[in-house]
């Protein structure tokens, strides 16, 4: 199975620019890309000529980087006409690049009776354009630990939409840690999930079993074996099911998340926020070894 890392850890916080984050990344030997196209600095969404959608895919195949997935804009906001153009040229983009997978976050609803009419009905507009394409929408899990509205937080929801939108153009994204502070088994759901699993969002937290208390429990992306996720419960269930896709990151440490602001001398004072170059190298570095870790723990890992 192939290491792969979401280009957002590198482009949120450095160069907005993904082909020197495939540069970047490939480096430290990750095999395969998440492309983060959800992230607005990218640039792929306003890219009238293609040039910038051009040269990640020169730049790709020079690093041997396979591009097996992307993350889409999203928002729970289905009425809102710029997220429908952006999903839109999302999937164009993708479809240019060869990536077969476009994550997507279904919308949240009040009435559970209506998650999938709506998410159907919405993601409905695109088959044209998936049709010409051939990239699969995948629905990620998503939700917290104290959050009443999110539906689709389990392997039988996400089933579910699938079967109702077809298999042709939908997959599912299991994504670890979303499924952590929801507290599903891993290992049920995914082997649940089987065929239908297109690819994998792996990232850990805390899920307020030992110490009830939002401040540790949020959707951290900390690497993986941070946490109190049960990985291999995830492993073996990948096994399990014979999952062919990436072993893909989607982490973002080092992050400082603060939540209370410390004022000194009349100032907010944040100066540990930026994260040196240096520290992020290292840190991507290590998580590349945890990753090969974790793989060749299981007999996965691929040269
Ligand atoms: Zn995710």
């Amino acid at each position: 199975m192939k290491l792969s890392v979401c280009s957002g850890g590198y482009t949120r916080f450095f160069i907005h620019d993904s082909s020197e984050a495939l540069r970047y990344y490939a480096n430290l030997g990750y095999q395969a890309i998440d492309l983060s196209i959800d992230n607005a600095n990218e640039g792929l969404l306003d890219d009238p000529d293609g040039s910038h959608a051009k040269t990640i895919k020169k730049v790709a195949k020079e690093c041997n980087l396979w591009l097996y997935q992307a993350h889409a804009p999203g928002a729970n906001e289905p009425t809102n006409p710029k997220l429908a153009k952006d999903l839109a040229k999302a999937i164009e983009v993708c479809g240019y690049l060869e990536i077969e997978n476009l994550v997507i976050h279904p919308f949240m609803t009040e009435d559970i009776s209506q998650a999938i009419p709506l998410n159907v009905e919405y993601f409905s507009q695109f088959i044209p354009l998936l049709d010409k394409t051939g990239v699969k929408l995948c629905a990620e899990n998503l939700g917290n630990f104290n959050d009443v509205h999110h539906h689709f937080k389990t392997a039988e929801m996400l089933n579910a939409l699938v079967d109702k939108f077809g298999k042709k153009y939908m997959r599912v994204c299991w994504d670890t840690g979303h499924g952590n502070l929801t507290n599903q088994d891993q290992y049920e759901n995914v082997t649940k999930i089987g065929s239908n699993l297109g690819c994998v969002h792996v990232h850990d937290n805390y899920y307020p079993i030992f110490v009830p208390g939002e401040q540790y429990a949020f959707d951290a992306h900390n690497f993986p074996l941070f946490g109190n996720i049960n990985f291999d419960a995830f492993m073996q269930a990948l096994i399990d099911i014979n999952y062919k896709g990436t072993f893909n990151l989607e982490t973002d440490t080092p992050n400082r998340r603060g939540h209370r602001d410390f004022v000194y001398n009349g100032e907010v004072t944040l100066k540990l926020k930026p994260i040196p170059f240096e520290i992020r190298r290292r840190s991507d570095e290590m998580l590349f070894y945890i990753g090969k870790y974790m793989l060749e723990t299981y007999g996965l890992w691929e040269d």
